[in-house]
């Protein structure tokens, strides 16, 4: 039996992803900060800063009049979006630059647009959200977006491929997929210490801050099931990228890593 490509199992883990996010929207920040020691934070800060947003146009068909046209995918309470936002407007005075925030879960992105009102966004044409999935954002016309950007989400799409195969399609010749997610960490000690931390205590702090053991749960064994650096690497060069350097950087000794990809 199939619900479209999906297998059953395929779509039971699409309704259970969507759960996890439905119950832990509102207490996002909070728990990312506690399981991260707001390390989180200073990733999204680091994440940013290096795409330069807003900067010289882009690729070769970007006009300065525009300023780039981001994709931030899976972007749900806006914590990228904003932060791309601002670096555009005050490093790089540019007032042009729009970033469409996608997100398959209502919950998150309707948390997003409560927080898009404490910004300077929230009424402008710079900032839009919508629903989709990343394995078919329609929506999207082919060759349109500078930047496509996901942070902490591609551990939950159910065909990562797929994904990236979409991100390659809307992309602009020249255009930048950039990815930070969990990833491997390097050093046999530290990760050993790592694993301890995050299959003792995650799941429990999960349930006494946000009464969800499960939902905490699920994150830490995704992070668990994700690839490794070189491959997710392998994965981006599939779709048609070309990667810089050795594809990926490695943030706090690979606890997570950003991975890059540029459409030729
Ligand atoms: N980018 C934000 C950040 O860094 O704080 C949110 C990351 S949150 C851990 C993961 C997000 O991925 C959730 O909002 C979830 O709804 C979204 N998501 C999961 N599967 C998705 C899919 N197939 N397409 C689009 N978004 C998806």
């Amino acid at each position: 039996t199939h619900f479209g490509y999906e297998t059953v199992d395929e779509a039971l883990k699409e309704h259970k992803v969507g759960a996890v996010f439905s119950s832990v929207a509102s207490s996002y920040d909070t728990m990312n900060d506690l399981m991260s020691l707001g390390i989180h934070r200073l990733w999204k800060d680091y994440f940013v800063r290096n795409l330069n947003p807003g900067a010289n146009p882009l690729t070769s068909s970007s006009d300065p009049e525009k300023g780039w046209n981001i994709l931030d995918i899976a972007g749900g309470t806006g914590d990228i979006a904003f932060r791309m936002l601002d670096h555009a407007s005050t490093i790089n005075n540019d007032a042009h630059t729009k970033v469409t925030v996608a997100d398959i879960n209502p919950d998150m992105l309707a948390e997003g647009k409560k927080r898009a009102l404490a910004t300077p966004y929230a009424r402008s044409p710079r900032l839009k959200f919508v629903e989709a999935n990343a394995e078919k954002l329609d929506m999207i016309p082919d060759n349109s977006v500078d930047l496509y950007t996901v942070a902490f989400g591609v551990r939950n799409f159910t065909h990562k491929d797929v994904a990236i195969r979409e991100a390659f399609r809307v992309l602009k010749p020249g255009g930048v997929f950039a990815c930070m997610e969990f990833s491997k960490v390097n050093n046999p000690l530290f990760d050993a210490f790592y694993k301890r931390w995050s299959f003792g205590a995650i799941p429990l702090i999960g349930q006494l801050v946000a009464g969800d053991r499960d939902s905490y749960q699920y994150l830490v064994e995704s992070i668990d099931r994700f690839p490794s650096q070189t491959e997710f690497r392998d994965m981006i060069q599939e779709a048609g990228f070309l990667v810089p350097g050795q594809g990926w950087e490695d943030l706090t000794g690979g606890i997570a890593a950003i991975h890059k990809g540029v459409k030729p």
